[in-house]
């Protein structure tokens, strides 16, 4: 077996962490497990300034308590992120990581070889007793409840739960975002683990790449007659899953035969978290956008991580509620992007999508400005308003019922919101842009903000307690470019 601390030394080995570095680092009980011992958090960050604009990211471990290098891994970071190297300084002002090293203990434990460890994976423990509202029989499930409250004050950007294994001298495939057991433990930003991967290739390890590396399309059922030219996962649902669905965490599992790639690879994450990703005109992990129609995005609002993350978690739990789409079919130089919360709005603003209906129907509301609305729908070729369908083709009578059964108030944000336009031309120049159709001035909190690269994304941004069940973005625009589209006779001369 792999040399590891027992919970007794993990505590009281954090605690003398603490005494050293007060100033970075907290541990404390959250819960206790089946046999009553310790379930241990240990939150590290730069305590001198302020959390409002931290990233929160959430580690976990030890699934069945027996992938002990999981634990032992997470504690070498720790060790690492309280440390004086810069990098780690810096991280720790940017971020509240939380770990909790020991998510098992009593698996953790009980550990025995002689009793092969697949003996321990058959209680389903804090990494596999789960449903989309919570822990599963949380009477039995203690390890469970006690993360689901940790997740629930934290609500995590990023959650990474480790795995591995438990003798001294083996290893494993290496992998990222890549779960053996579901299909559903997945990023949906496909750039963070690969992200990740690197930071450990870089220093010699080789991590595996799931259907890359098998050379197969992932799917996630069978594909009658095909099955075996696909690689299928289950949809089981565990702890990331719980936390994507919640939070809209990035949330996947990490495999590691090696302490030092679970170290690199989660520095990776940290560091990823520092850049501008795409669409953002902020650094931070690209966790705020929740749904996409058309070239539009619906996102959390927000100068702060704080504040996108309350806008982005309530926007992700009312997204059943929430149509979006726009102008259609896309014109070049023209563009709409709609939101609408509630089936009532819909019904109101959006029983017929034609376009000079929809617009008609707005001039009728003294909060829209009709004219202004009434000039741009003269000057664009779109025809209609096309929007997304908020349940998709797959929900159940139950969740159809749900929303039905809601009103406009339960799903209004009461955070903010962000309405962005992904203009496919970089250089284009803006010959208007108006929400409800009024003007808006550049802002990153009441107003719009422009990111170039991709293309052009302008990002408007309506603050708490101004969304309301129903808005329009119009936007014309230069593009600063002819593209040719079509084969016309005389391309044939070569
Ligand atoms: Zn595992």
């Amino acid at each position: 077996m792999l040399p590891h601390p027992s919970v007794a030394e993990i505590e009281a080995g954090l605690k003398r962490w603490t005494r050293r570095k007060p100033r970075c680092l907290i541990v404390e009980r959250v819960g206790r497990s089946v046999s009553g011992r310790p379930i241990l958090a240990a939150w590290v960050t730069d305590q001198s300034l302020p959390d409002d604009d931290k990233q929160h990211v959430l580690l976990t471990t030890t699934h069945a308590g027996c992938e002990l290098n999981s634990c032992t891994g997470v504690l070498h970071l720790l060790r690492w992120l309280i440390s004086n190297d810069p990098d780690a300084t810096r991280l720790r002002s940017r971020y509240v990581v939380g770990v909790l090293p020991c998510c098992d203990p009593d698996g953790y434990e009980e550990i025995n070889l002689d009793d092969p460890p697949g003996g321990y994976y058959k209680r389903a423990g804090p990494y596999l007793a789960w449903t989309p509202d919570g822990p599963a029989n949380p009477e039995e499930n203690p390890e469970a409840v006690a993360l689901y409250e940790v997740m629930e004050r934290f609500r995590p950007e990023a959650h990474v739960d480790v795995h591995g294994l438990w003798y001294q001298d083996a290893t494993m495939w290496e992998s990222t975002g890549i779960s053996w057991s579901t299909a559903l433990a997945r990023s949906y930003e496909h750039r963070i683990p690969r992200l990740m991967d690197e930071f450990a290739e870089r220093a010699g390890f080789l991590i595996t790449r799931g259907d890359q590396d098998a050379g197969q399309v992932l799917a996630s059922s069978t594909v009658p007659g095909a099955a075996h030219h696909y690689y299928i996962r289950r949809d089981a649902f565990n702890v990331v899953c719980f936390s994507y669905h919640r939070y809209h965490s990035l949330a996947f599992t990490l495999e590691a035969g090696f302490d030092e790639s679970i170290v690199l690879r989660l520095r990776g994450l940290l560091e990823a978290g520092l850049r501008r990703w795409r669409y953002q005109w902020y650094r931070g992990l690209p966790v705020d956008h929740v749904a996409a129609w058309l070239s539009m995005q619906v996102a959390a609002w927000g100068t702060t991580a704080a504040q996108r993350r309350a806008s982005r978690v309530e926007l992700w739990q009312n997204l059943e509620s929430c149509l979006c789409g726009g102008a259609y079919p896309e014109p070049r130089g023209s563009m709409a992007a709609v939101v609408a919360f509630g089936l009532t709005a819909r019904e109101r603003y959006l029983a017929d999508l034609r376009l000079e209906s929809v617009i008609a129907r707005l001039a009728e509301e003294p909060r829209f400005d009709g004219r202004a609305l009434a000039d741009w729908a003269a000057h664009t070729p779109a025809t209609r308003i096309d929007v997304s369908t908020p349940l998709g083709p797959h929900a159940s009578a139950e969740e159809h019922e749900r929303l039905a059964g809601s009103s406009a108030r339960d799903h209004l944000p009461h955070q903010g919101l962000a309405l962005r336009l992904l203009i496919p031309y970089r250089n284009c120049n803006l010959t208007h842009l108006r929400l409800d159709g009024h003007p808006l001035s550049p802002s990153s909190n009441e107003g719009y903000r422009i990111t170039k690269g991709p293309g052009c994304v302008v990002q408007v941004n309506i603050p708490p307690g101004k969304v309301r069940d129903f808005h329009i973005v119009t936007c014309a625009y230069d593009p600063g470019v002819h593209r040719e589209s079509g084969f016309e006779p005389q391309d044939w001369n070569q």
